[in-house]
C-alpha cells in the first residue's frame, strides 16, 4: 500500500502517521515523488482502512497495490484447488466437470428423464433448482422442498450428484444434509451473511458472478465462504449486464483466463443464463471450453417448450448429447 501525502502536508504529520503506521507492525520506505511525497506500506495492509487514512486532510490519496481478497488468491495459494464433488467426481487442476439438468424440478418424470439421459452423455452432476429466484414475484417459483425429494430420488437413480441453489439460511441444514454442492446464485453474491454461513457447512459451493458484480467483487465474495476454513468453492462465470439487449446477459469468457491466473479456484461457466438462448449455448459453451474453463452447467430440458422456467435457453438430452461430444473434440485440441 502507498500512502500520497499532498503538497501541504507538513513534516510533522507525516512524521506522526509514519509513527503509528510503525506502531501497528508495517514497515515502511520513503518513495521519491517529483513533487509529492510517499511512503510505501509493507505488511498485512488488507486490516489499513484506505477510507479512514484518506480522511486525513494532508493524505492526497492511498493506493492499494495487493489484492483485496486473499484467500481465492493465487498468491495465498499457488496450486490449482481439485474440489471433490461427493466423491464421484472432481473439478480443477485439470479435471474437467459438467453439470446438467433443468432450470427448475418440476415433475419427478421431469428430473428422472432428463437425469437419465444427461447421465448417459457424460454429465458429472444434476443441476436443478428448487427454490428459484425469479424477477417476477407471480412466475413459477420452485417446488421447494418437495423438489429437493425430487432430486434426491433423480440422485438415488442415476448415481449423480446433485447441485441446487440456496436462497435463504433458513433452509441451511436442510442443504448441509442432503445437497451434493450448494449453488449460491448469482443474485445472492454478495449476500455476507448467507455466504459466511454456507461456508460453515463444509460442502462445495458452487458461486455465482453477480449480475454487475466485478472479478474482483466475484474473488472477495468467495473468501467470504473461505474464511471458515471448511467448504471449497467452485467461481461461476454466469454472464454480466452490459448495454447488449441482443442476448440476455453478455457472456465473459475472458473472464475465465483472468479468474485462471488470478485464483486457484476452479472455474465453471453458465453459457445458459449467460446467453439466455437455446442456440448461442453451444458455440458459448465451446469457447469456454478453449478459453480454459474446468466444468460447464447447462440447462436441459426434456420438453423444453414446456419448461416452467427458462425453456428458451435450455437445450434437450440429444443436442445435449452432441455438445458433449464437441466438448471432448476442444479439450483435446487444446491439451
Ligand atoms: C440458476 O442457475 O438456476 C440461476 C438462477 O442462475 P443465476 O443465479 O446465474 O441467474
Ligand atoms: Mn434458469
Amino acid at each position: 500500500m502507498i500512502i500520497v501525502f499532498t503538497e501541504e502536508a507538513r513534516e510533522a504529520q507525516v512524521e506522526n502517521l509514519k509513527r503509528n503506521m510503525e506502531s501497528l507492525g508495517f514497515v515502511l520506505s520513503e518513495i521519491a515523488g517529483q513533487s509529492k511525497r510517499m511512503v510505501g506500506l509493507a505488511g498485512d495492509t488488507s486490516v489499513v482502512d484506505r477510507e479512514s487514512l484518506e480522511r486525513y486532510d494532508f493524505v492526497d490519496r492511498v493506493i492499494k497495490v495487493s489484492e483485496p481478497y486473499k484467500l481465492s488468491g493465487r498468491n495465498f495459494h499457488p496450486q490449482d484447488t481439485v474440489v471433490d464433488i461427493a466423491g464421484s467426481a472432481k473439478i480443477g487442476g485439470g479435471q474437467f466437470a459438467v453439470a446438467a439438468g433443468p432450470c427448475s424440478i418440476e415433475s419427478e418424470q421431469q428430473i428422472l428423464s432428463v437425469a437419465r439421459d444427461v447421465k448417459r452423455s457424460g454429465a458429472a452432476m444434476l443441476r436443478g433448482g428448487a427454490f428459484k429466484p425469479r424477477s417476477s414475484p407471480y412466475s413459477f417459483q420452485g417446488l421447494g422442498l418437495d423438489g429437493l425429494e425430487l432430486m434426491k430420488i433423480a440422485r438415488e437413480k442415476t448415481g449423480l450428484p446433485i447441485v441446487t441453489e440456496i436462497m435463504s439460511v433458513e433452509y441451511l441444514d436442510v442443504f448441509e444434509r442432503e445437497v451434493d454442492v450448494i449453488q449460491v446464485g448469482a443474485r445472492n453474491m454478495q449476500n455476507f451473511t448467507l455466504l459466511k454461513e454456507v461456508g460453515q457447512t463444509g460442502k462445495p459451493v458452487l458461486l455465482k458472478r453477480g449480475l454487475s458484480s466485478t472479478i474482483e467483487e466475484l474473488l472477495m465474495a468467495a473468501d467470504y465462504i473461505l474464511v471458515s476454513g471448511k467448504s471449497q468453492v467452485i467461481l461461476c462465470e454466469r454472464g454480466i449486464r452490459t448495454f447488449e439487449t441482443a442476448t440476455r446477459n453478455t457472456l465473459d469468457v475472458s473472464a475465465v483466463p483472468v479468474l485462471k491466473k488470478k485464483s486457484h479456484l476452479p472455474v465453471m461457466v453458465d453459457p445458459s443464463h449467460g446467453t439466455g438462448y437455446w442456440h448461442l449455448v453451444y458455440p458459448m459453451a465451446l469457447a469456454s471450453v478453449a478459453a480454459g474453463c474446468d466444468g460447464l452447467i447447462i440447462e436441459v430440458h426434456n420438453q423444453p417448450e414446456a419448461a416452467l422456467c427458462d425453456g428458451q435457453q435450455s437445450i434437450t438430452p440429444v443436442f445435449f448429447d452432441k455438445l458433449m461430444d464437441s466438448i471432448e473434440k476442444v479439450r483435446a485440441a487444446i491439451a
